[in-house]
């Protein structure tokens, strides 16, 4: 029989198997008072929020209630602990409260590190690049001010108090976006004797002025190209780029960028060789087409020059467009590649990974506590428990543990809402077996990620 749990646990051994010896070096909550919980156990409680699904941080108490069900044998196996009780959501909120939210930054960071180092996302490099899309969302509003650094937006009846948050996620195989950096949006220093209209807010622009120096600090060495939407088609982008060594692929919008747009227009029909028809799928055509060395001058006057394409698609008769500027090698052989890796594939931040985080248990828009720090710390539990569930689910152990019972993983589970519920089921009801956690070395199983 499947057993998702195990699943689970032999997917994360795979991908991290120091996990628990990272949370070791965790604060240690046991010296403090009221807290007798292992930080390893605590750390995985606070990611069992986020793994199983469970929408709000009262749950913890009933969803995992320890009577009847082996919530505390699994805990235990999956921490290496020998908690006799479960805790409460509050001593959780509490555990938070004291760690901050840096140590959860730094898992997410060296999960990421350990990924990209095993090779388990190369498939989606592009020229040899980890394709990382910039992107922001809400997260949090308010209709009361929540905090000094909430974001004030000031609507016809009422104002509404926000926090948003500018993510960096990393375009994996099989569509998976793996959180790689996190800028919260956020004022500070905002002089508060200004009239409200005249205070400089923080913005997504601002922010990527931070996450950017603070990726590459993280990750010297790695090799990046930037995937993102219009609005990061301008001058302090393509300084970004150039001081941090990173290539990019932003969209091209004539609203954008309109002296440029009207140059490439008027160079498209001069250059007819730059041309390549592509058939993808039955009844999908796309006609790409390309012009080098475009030169742009920005609001400061400053002069950067790079290549354009674009590609018209046609599918029943209704022909889109879309374009990107790059300063990566375009031509016959790799224009495909870079419209499809570094330039389409940003929409699966939208939907694997806002979408996901919004629209599910994860439940990326409510407030987990109201403490500014903690509601941090919260939000990196979900971005490494949503990286666990996303190689759960396109890894290729899960095929293989559904062709067991004769099925796909969609046959089996028709969605992926279900396998959360699942697994909650399978962390209640089912003991996860010891070899799951201690597989024989000899057995040595590897999991692919491919979208096959
Ligand atoms: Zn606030």
């Amino acid at each position: 029989m499947l057993n998702l749990g195990e699943g689970f646990v032999r997917t994360v051994r795979h991908f991290w198997p120091d996990l628990n010896a990272w949370l070791d070096r965790f604060p240690d909550p046991r010296f403090q008072p009221r807290v007798i919980y292992d930080r390893r156990f605590l750390v995985w409680w606070g990611l069992s929020l986020y793994l199983f699904q469970l929408g709000a941080r009262r749950q913890l108490d009933f969803e995992l209630d320890r009577h009847g069900t082996e919530v505390l044998t699994n805990l235990n196996r999956l921490a290496k602990t020998k908690q006799t009780t479960r805790p409460v959501q509050d001593t959780l909120d509490y555990f938070v409260g004291r760690t901050g939210a840096a140590p959860y930054a730094w898992l997410r960071g060296g999960m990421v590190q350990r990924l990209i180092r095993m090779k388990a996302l190369d498939a989606a490099r592009l020229q040899g690049r980890f394709v990382i899309a910039p992107d922001a969302t809400g997260h949090l509003a308010f209709r009361a001010r929540h905090c000094p650094q909430c974001l004030e937006y000031r609507h016809a009846t009422h104002t509404a108090y926000l926090h948003q948050v500018l993510e960096a996620k990393l375009l994996g195989p099989a569509n998976t976006v793996f959180s790689i950096a996190t800028e919260f949006i956020e004022n500070h220093d905002v002089d508060s004797t200004l009239p409200a209209e005249q205070r400089k807010q923080d913005c997504e622009l601002k922010a990527l002025t931070r996450l950017i120096p603070a990726l590459r600090r993280e990750h010297p060495q790695l090799r990046v190209c930037l995937s993102g939407d219009a609005l990061y088609a301008c001058g302090r982008t393509l300084q970004l780029a150039q001081d941090h060594d990173l290539s990019y692929v932003l969209v091209f919008k004539e609203g954008q960028l309109p002296a440029v747009w009207a140059d490439f227009q008027s160079l498209l029909p001069l250059c007819p060789e730059n041309t390549l028809e592509h058939r993808p799928a039955e009844g999908v055509q796309q006609l790409y087409r390309w012009v080098h060395d475009l030169s742009y001058q920005d609001s400061q006057g400053r002069t950067w020059k790079f290549h354009a394409l674009q590609c018209q698609e046609t599918v029943k008769g209704e022909t889109t467009t879309f374009a990107w500027i790059t300063d990566l090698h375009v031509s016959a052989c790799t224009v495909i590649e870079v419209a499809t890796k570094g330039g389409r594939h940003r929409w699966h931040i939208e939907n694997q990974g806002f979408n996901r985080q919004k629209n599910s248990g994860m439940n990326l828009e409510h407030a987990y506590c109201l403490r500014p720090e903690s509601l941090k710390a919260y939000y990196y539990l979900m971005q490494i428990a949503h990286m666990m569930l996303q190689l759960l689910e396109a890894g290729s152990l899960l095929r293989r543990l559904a062709a067991e019972c004769g099925r796909t993983p969609w046959q089996l589970f028709g969605g992926l809402c279900n396998i959360a519920r699942r697994l909650l089921e399978s962390l209640r009801y089912c003991v996860w077996g010891e070899e799951a956690f201690d597989p024989d070395p000899n057995e040595r199983i590897q999991i692919r990620l491919d979208s096959s």
